[in-house]
C-alpha cells in the first residue's frame, strides 16, 4: 500500500486528508495517509508527501522541537525521485527550505505577494499539468466528527471542466518571480504562472485541497506509485 506522508505542521490538514482520500478512489489505489508530527515518523517506506499551506515561519518554528522540516528535507534528498505536492505555504517552504539546503523547485517566491489577507480571492485556472481522470463511480463517505455530525453535503461535483479548475483559492498567497522560472509550468492565472512542476515536485500557490476538484491529490497518488523504489 501507498504511505502519503502529510506535514502536520499548520495549515488546512485535514482538507488535505479528506482530498487524498477522494483521490484515492478516484484513482483505485489504496493509500494509507501518514500523519506526520516528528522527524522520526519519516522513513523509506514514504512514497510521497504532502507540504501544506499556512504561515511559513510558524510553520519554521513549530517545527523546530521535533525538527519534522529537516526530516522532510532529508527524505526528499534521500529520494528525490518521490513526489511531493507543496501547496501555498507548503511551495515557500519548496523554493526557500533554508538552513543552507538548495531550493527544491526552480523558481524564487515571493511571500504575501497578492497582498493582505483582505485580497485573498478565488479564480478560475488553466491546468496544464497531466492528471489522472477520476474512475470513481462510488462517493466516499464522509467521517462524522466528534458530535456526531455528518459534515456539510456540498456538491461532490467539482465545478471545473476538463482544463480549468475552479476555483483556484489564494489565500494571503504568494507569487513565483516570473523571471526566476527555470521548470515546467503547470497551472496558470490568465498570465500569471501559479503552479510549476520541477521533477516530481509540484509547488502549487494555492489551496487543491479547498475545491473538490481533487487532481492534484490524484497526480499525487499516481505519481507515487509510478515512481516508488
Ligand atoms: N502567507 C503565507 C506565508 O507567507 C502563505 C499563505 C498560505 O499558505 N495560505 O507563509
Amino acid at each position: 500500500m501507498l504511505r502519503i506522508g502529510l506535514a502536520m505542521l499548520q495549515g488546512a490538514r485535514h482538507e488535505h486528508i479528506e482530498a487524498l482520500m477522494h483521490a484515492s478512489l478516484e484513482v483505485g489505489l489504496q493509500i494509507e495517509i501518514v500523519e506526520l508530527r516528528k522527524a522520526v515518523q519519516i522513513d523509506s517506506n514514504i512514497s510521497a508527501l504532502i507540504l501544506p499551506g499556512g504561515e511559513s515561519t510558524a510553520m519554521r518554528k513549530a517545527s523546530q522541537s521535533e525538527s519534522l522540516l529537516g526530516g522532510i528535507f532529508d527524505w526528499m534528498d534521500k529520494y528525490p525521485n518521490r513526489p511531493v505536492l507543496g501547496t501555498c505555504a507548503g511551495a515557500i517552504l519548496l523554493s526557500n527550505p533554508g538552513e543552507d539546503r538548495k531550493p527544491y523547485i526552480s523558481a524564487k517566491i515571493s511571500r504575501n505577494a497578492w497582498g493582505r489577507q483582505r485580497q485573498s480571492f478565488e479564480a478560475p485556472l488553466d491546468v496544464l499539468l497531466d492528471t489522472p481522470k477520476s474512475i470513481a463511480t462510488e462517493e466516499l463517505e464522509l467521517q462524522r466528527d466528534h458530535f456526531n455530525h455528518k459534515p456539510l453535503k456540498m456538491s461532490h461535483e467539482a465545478a471545473s471542466t476538463n482544463q480549468e479548475f475552479y476555483p483556484g483559492v489564494f489565500i494571503r498567497a504568494p507569487r513565483f518571480l516570473p523571471e526566476s522560472i527555470n521548470c515546467t509550468t503547470a497551472v496558470t492565472l490568465e498570465n500569471e504562472i501559479v503552479g510549476i512542476l520541477d521533477g516530481v515536485k509540484l509547488a502549487l500557490t494555492f489551496h487543491p485541497e479547498l475545491t473538490l476538484d481533487r487532481r492534484f491529490h490524484r497526480w499525487l497518488i499516481v505519481s507515487a506509485k509510478k515512481n516508488y523504489s
